[in-house]
């Protein structure tokens, strides 16, 4: 981060103070949770491993930075649907974490995200994934690109379909955009639950030639549906 960005992040913290993710007490700069309710940050990221959906598959890690619980869900509710779009530094912060941890974020590391369909996009006025996309690109000076686009309104109830029918879902809901020939490509979304979404978006990259790509996410389900392909290690 430079000069210039530091002091304007001090300057946006003393007017807005940040809150605590989990019950919206004001917290000290550059913390994400209150004394009380730190127990919900974890000491190591969440991480699972998915395929993409090719032929073959093809491996590629997801870290999150936070589990799914009944807190963290209260709080990811207020960001993509009550209007809290400023609740992405927070969580943004968490995820840079994280991925630093796991050494996601090289120096030739472009970000991008799963987009959303227009039309929801108008409605919410903004895209989550893009803006936690955009805070980590702030955060780590590296490049943010849009390389995916939906293709039609088609997964709009993904959250509520059993597992096999995600799939089915996604299929074809995404394409690609933009020059990603080889590139090193780490793919941004608020939440991974079954990883359908993930899967077929990473499908899609490599499809149009990227070189390697892996997933970031603010928070992952504990009890997933590929649980057998998946380890999560959680804070105690
Ligand atoms: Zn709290």
């Amino acid at each position: 981060m430079n000069g210039i960005k530091a002091c304007w992040r001090g300057l946006v913290s003393l007017l807005f103070p940040q809150r605590c993710l989990s019950c919206g007490k004001p917290v000290e700069a550059g913390r994400s949770f209150c004394t009380r309710c730190r127990k919900w940050e974890l000491t190591e990221p969440v991480l699972r491993r998915l395929e993409a959906f090719l032929p073959g598959g093809r491996a590629f890690l997801c870290v999150a930075a936070l589990p799914y619980r009944e807190e963290i869900r209260g709080a990811l509710y207020r960001f993509k649907f009550r209007g809290k779009r400023g609740m992405a530094g927070a969580f943004a912060q968490l995820m840079e974490a994280a991925a630093g941890k796991e050494g996601l974020l090289q120096r030739d590391t472009v970000i991008t995200f799963v987009p959303m369909d227009k039309k929801r996009k108008r409605q919410r006025g903004y895209n989550q994934s893009e803006e936690l996309a955009k805070e980590l690109g702030n955060r780590t000076d590296l490049p943010v690109q849009s390389f995916l686009e939906r293709t039609e309104l088609k997964n709009s109830t993904q959250h509520t379909l059993p597992a096999k029918e995600r799939r089915r879902n996604v299929k074809g809901a995404y394409r690609a955009a933009g020059d990603m020939k080889g590139k090193r490509i780490l793919l941004v979304d608020d939440i991974v639950t079954t990883g359908a979404t993930l899967r077929e978006c990473a499908a899609v990259l490599y499809r149009a030639g990227a070189g390697e790509v892996s997933a970031l996410c603010a928070a992952s389900a504990e009890h997933s549906a590929l649980s057998g392909q998946c380890f999560e290690r959680f804070a105690h």
